[in-house]
């Protein structure tokens, strides 16, 4: 029987909550569920699976993602077991890894995806910067489908039994590229991707120590910083911060901009945010007409008190 295949990833031994999106997503569908780890540690998920009757566990393949083991491991699986369906969050590794995959078994991919009809392969994705939303119908024999973060539910059903885990071996390919080793980037302590909330700083932060005061308030809030790109081409925050047309699409419940004027480059990738705070000194920057908040004001004396008072108010 056809199963849908789950491909997560994991932080601190734990699935990642955008991994787990993508697992409620195969769980919610019509046929089986099988998950696939690269984790080294990967046979301890399986308490967690409930409702998942398979957990394939790549043994041999590292704990740092190698792109062509990668894709030549998940081509076999998908091959041996007959599999019509892989999923998994779109993150940085699976935009790295998914095309590979489907350019290896032929498959339909559909990335970044906002809905999804497992039934009917049938993907809905915004394109053009978010302009419009691409209804996609996929009829490859196996088909790929990569969830934008936070916007599917992340409720796994318990109690149902959790699965055999069965080792597989990662594949003996030449790899024509190695990674040798992951930097942590020294910014963000908080993975932006999947942040609830978001408190960013642009041009108006002025310098890169001025950064601590967003992450002050962003600890309050246990938040992820952003930046803009004029803020991290000026080196006040990481590239790994940036949010926008060229860095990371976001789609907090709460997304606070600080010294950020608007522009559209910035908007499209933190427009879906739930809730969006702007803190501008500039009445007129643009951004007070895309945010359900605006406060007029110099973010130095704003973001502190904002901050004293979230504290009060959450304790
Ligand atoms: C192809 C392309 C791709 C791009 N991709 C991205 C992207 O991914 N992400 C991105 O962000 N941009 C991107 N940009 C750049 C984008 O067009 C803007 O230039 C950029 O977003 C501006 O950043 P900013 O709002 O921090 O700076 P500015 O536009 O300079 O705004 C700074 C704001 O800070 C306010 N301010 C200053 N001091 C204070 C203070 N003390 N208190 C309160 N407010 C204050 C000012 O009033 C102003 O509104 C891209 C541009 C291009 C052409």
């Amino acid at each position: 029987m056809s199963r849908t295949l789950v491909f997560v990833e994991t932080q601190d031994g734990k699935i990642k909550k955008a991994s787990r999106e993508a697992l409620a997503l195969a769980l919610s569908g019509p046929v089986p569920v099988a998950v696939v780890t690269f984790a080294e540690d990967g046979a301890d998920l399986a308490a967690g699976l409930s409702g998942v009757p398979t957990l394939f566990h790549v043994t041999g393949a590292g704990d740092i993602y190698q792109p062509d083991i990668h894709a030549a491991t998940l081509e076999n699986l998908i091959r041996e077991n007959g599999i019509k369906t892989v999923v998994a969050a779109h993150s940085a590794r699976s935009r790295d890894l998914f095309p590979r995959v489907a350019a290896r078994v032929k498959a339909g991919l559909v990335t970044d995806c906002v809905a999804v009809n497992l039934e009917e392969m049938c993907a809905v994705k915004p394109v053009y910067s978010g302009k419009l939303l691409a209804r996609i119908k996929v009829n490859a024999g196996v088909n790929l489908f990569t969830l934008r973060p936070n916007v599917f539910p992340a409720e796994i059903p318990e109690g149902k039994g959790i699965p055999e885990v069965v080792a597989v071996s990662a594949a003996d390919v030449p790899a024509r590229c190695r990674v040798v080793e992951v930097a942590a980037g020294a910014a963000g302590r908080v993975d932006l991707t999947e942040a609830a909330v978001i408190v960013s700083g642009g041009r108006g932060i002025k310098n890169k120590e001025n950064f601590a005061l967003l992450q002050e308030l962003a600890d309050v809030l246990n938040a992820g910083v952003g930046a803009s790109r004029a803020a991290v081409d000026a080196e006040f925050a990481e590239y790994n911060m940036q949010v926008g047309q060229t860095g990371k699409v976001v789609n907090p419940k709460l997304y606070v901009a600080c010294g950020i004027s608007g522009a559209i480059q910035h908007f499209v990738g933190m427009k879906t945010s739930k809730v969006i705070v702007a803190i501008n000194k500039d009445p007129e920057a643009p951004i007070f007409k895309k945010a359900d908040y605006g406060i007029v004001g110099d973010l130095f004396e704003i973001v502190p008190l904002l901050k004293a008072e979230l504290e009060k108010a959450l304790n």
